[in-house]
C-alpha cells in the first residue's frame, strides 16, 4: 500500500487522463510518471534516499504535486511547509525534520540565503518556480531532462510518508507522522461514503502543506482524476477557475466559501458543473451553510471532520442539496458519521465512554491515525492513549451516530458552572441577516468565573446594535448561553488554513498564558 499505486494502475488504463491543470499547462499522467520518474532519478543522485526527508516550500502547482510524488517514489518522506510561516520557523521545521533537499517556488527562492543562515545543515536547494532560477539553486526543469528514470520503491504501508505540521490553532505546530497506509486508509474510507468519480475534476486551493489539501490530493491520485491547482485563494480567481474548468469538486474551509458568495462576480459565474463542495477544517455556521445551499441548489454540500492527525477526513455527512422547503437538520451541521475504519469514542475527563447525546472530549482509533509527532515523545504519549487519539475536541455522539463537534476542549466556557458550548452560540448569532461572522470566547468574570463573550464581523453596509443581537440569541438560546458583551471588529483573526484564532482574541482578557479549564 504505497502513495503512487494508484499512478501505476491509471497509466494501463488511461494514460492520456489529465492529472493536473496549473495555468495553461495540463500534464497528463503518462507524462506526470514520466517526469515523476526522472525527478526520483535526479533526488536520487543529489544522495537522498528512502526514508530522507525533502522539505517543498511552495504554493499550489502543478510542480508541487510532481515533488511530492517523486518524494513518494523515492522512498522518501515530504514535510510540506506552511508557506506563511516566517524565516525562523521554517528554518525551525528544516532543523526539526532533518532536512535533506529543500524544494522552493518563485515566492521564497529570496528567502534562501536567509534559510541557510539559519539552518546551516541544509542540503541542495531546488528551484520549481516559472522565473530564472536564482545562482546557487538547481532548477527543476534541468533536473528533470537530465534525471535517468528511477524504479518506483514501492515502500511498504507503515513506511513514512509525510511530516505534516497542525495548524497551530491551540499551541505551536506539531510534526505529524503520516504513513502511505494513513493516507491510503483515509482516502478509501472517505470515498466509501462518498464516491470520488474518474470524470471528477477537482480544484485544489486548499494548501498542500495542510492535511486538507493534501489528503484530497491522494484521493485523486488514487482514482485518477484531473487535479486543478491554484497557488493561492483569491475569490475572483477562484471563481473564475470553476467556471473555466468546470469544477466538479472543490474543498473549502467555511471563510473561503463566505468570500466566495460574497464576491460580485458570483451571480454572473456558471457554476452548473460544481457537484460538490466538502467543507471542513473549521465547523461551518448555519446561516453560511443556508445561504450557501440557496445560491447553489444543484451543488451538493459534504461535511469532512477531521485533523491532520487522522490523516484527514475522519466523520463525513451529506452530500446535502437544497430544495424549497428544506430546513437544515442538525445532521446537515454535524461534523458527520464516523469513516469506515475508525471508531469514534467519547469519553469524559478520566477516559470513559460518555451516553449519546453527552458531550465529551471525541478519541479516534483507526488505521488512519498518525504515527505519533515528530520529536515529541511526550506531545505523543499525551495524545495517543491506549490506541485513541484523544483529539482535543469536544463533542457527542446522537442516536443516529452522528458526531457533532461544539468546541475545542480547551475553547469551552464554563459561565456560572454551566457549560456552554462556543458553536452553539456562534451558530445563533450567525443566524442573524446582519452576521457576516462571528467567534465566540469565555472571558473572565467576578460574577460568573467566565462571562461569554462574542466578537462579530457586520456583512458591509449593515448596522445593528450589541443589544439587538443579545435579543436575537435571547429568542434561540437559554439566558446562560447568551453573550453577556459584544464587540464589533472588522475582521476575525483568521490562521494560514483560515480558522479563527481564539487564542489571540482571548490574549486581551486572559494574558497570553494558556488557560486551563478542569
Ligand atoms: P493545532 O493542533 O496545532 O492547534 P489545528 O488543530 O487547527 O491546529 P488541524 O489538524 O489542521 O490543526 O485541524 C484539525 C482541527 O480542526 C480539529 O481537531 C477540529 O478542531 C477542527 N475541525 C476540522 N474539521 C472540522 C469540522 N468539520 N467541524 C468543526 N471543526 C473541525
Ligand atoms: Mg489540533
Amino acid at each position: 500500500m504505497y502513495l503512487t499505486q494508484g499512478l501505476h494502475r491509471v497509466l494501463q488504463q488511461r494514460p492520456d487522463a489529465v492529472a493536473t491543470v496549473f495555468g495553461q499547462r495540463r500534464t497528463s499522467f503518462s507524462l506526470l510518471v514520466d517526469r515523476v520518474a526522472r525527478l526520483a532519478g535526479a533526488l536520487s543522485k543529489l544522495g537522498v534516499s528512502g526514508g530522507d526527508r525533502i522539505a517543498l516550500l511552495a504554493q499550489n502547482s502543478d510542480r508541487s504535486v510532481e515533488c511530492l510524488l517523486a518524494a513518494w517514489w523515492l522512498g522518501a518522506v515530504t514535510c510540506p511547509l506552511n508557506t506563511r510561516w516566517s524565516a525562523p520557523e521554517i528554518a525551525y521545521a528544516l532543523k526539526d525534520c532533518g532536512v535533506r533537499v529543500l524544494v522552493v517556488d518563485d515566492a521564497f527562492a529570496s528567502l534562501v540565503p536567509e534559510l541557510k543562515a539559519l539552518a546551516p545543515e541544509l542540503g541542495p536547494v531546488i528551484h520549481a518556480g516559472e522565473q530564472a532560477t536564482p545562482e546557487g539553486l538547481l532548477a527543476w526543469e534541468d533536473l528533470i531532462a537530465a534525471g535517468e528514470s528511477r524504479e518506483d520503491a514501492r515502500p511498504a504501508g507503515d513506511a513514512l510518508a509525510a511530516i505534516l505540521y497542525t495548524g497551530g490553532t491551540t499551541g505551536t505546530p506539531k510534526g505529524v507522522m503520516l504513513s502511505h497506509a494513513n493516507f491510503w486508509i483515509s482516502s478509501v474510507a472517505r470515498m466509501a461514503e462518498v464516491p470520488n468519480q474518474v470524470q471528477a475534476v477537482t480544484l485544489l486551493v486548499a494548501p498542500l502543506f495542510h492535511v486538507a489539501g493534501l489528503g484530497r490530493l491522494v484521493s485523486q491520485l488514487v482514482t485518477g482524476s484531473t487535479s486543478v491547482l491554484l497557488p493561492a485563494f483569491r475569490a475572483e480567481t477562484v471563481l473564475a477557475t470553476l467556471q473555466d474548468e468546470r469544477v466538479t469538486d472543490v474543498v473549502l474551509v467555511p471563510s473561503m466559501l463566505q468570500m466566495l458568495l460574497d464576491h460580485p462576480s458570483f451571480p454572473s459565474c456558471d457554476l452548473r458543473h460544481l457537484d460538490r463542495i466538502i467543507h471542513g477544517a473549521s465547523p461551518i455556521s448555519p446561516g453560511l451553510l443556508e445561504r450557501a445551499m440557496k445560491a447553489l441548489p444543484n451543488c451538493g454540500f459534504q461535511s469532512a471532520y477531521g485533523m491532520t492527525e487522522t490523516a484527514a477526513t475522519a466523520c463525513s455527512n451529506g452530500p446535502y442539496r437544497w430544495s424549497e422547503g428544506t430546513t437544515l437538520g442538525p445532521q446537515a451541521l454535524a461534523a458527520g458519521r464516523v469513516c469506515y475504519g475508525n471508531e469514534v469514542r467519547v469519553v469524559d475527563a478520566d477516559g470513559r465512554e460518555v451516553p449519546s447525546n453527552t458531550v465529551g472530549e471525541i478519541t479516534i482509533r483507526g488505521a488512519n491515525v498518525m504515527q505519533g509527532y515528530w520529536n515529541k515523545p511526550a506531545e505523543t504519549r499525551a495524545a495517543l492513549r491506549g490506541g485513541w487519539l484523544f483529539t482535543g475536541d469536544g463533542g457527542f455522539m446522537d442516536n443516529a451516530g452522528y458526531v457533532h463537534i461544539v468546541d475545542r476542549v480547551k475553547d469551552m466556557i464554563i459561565s456560572g458552572g454551566e457549560n456552554v458550548y462556543s458553536a452553539e452560540v456562534e451558530g445563533a448569532l450567525s443566524r442573524h441577516p446582519a452576521v457576516a461572522a462571528c467567534a465566540v470566547i469565555g472571558v473572565p468574570s467576578t460574577a460568573w468565573g467566565e462571562a461569554v463573550h462574542a466578537v462579530v464581523v457586520l456583512r458591509p453596509g449593515e448596522t445593528v446594535s450589541a443589544e439587538a443581537l443579545r435579543a436575537h440569541c435571547r429568542s434561540a438560546l437559554a439566558g446562560y448561553k447568551c453573550p453577556k458583551t459584544i464587540e464589533f471588529r472588522e475582521a476575525l483573526p483568521l490562521s494560514p488554513a483560515g480558522k479563527v484564532l481564539k487564542t489571540v482574541l482571548r490574549e486581551p482578557f486572559w494574558g497570553s498564558s494558556a488557560r486551563q479549564i478542569n
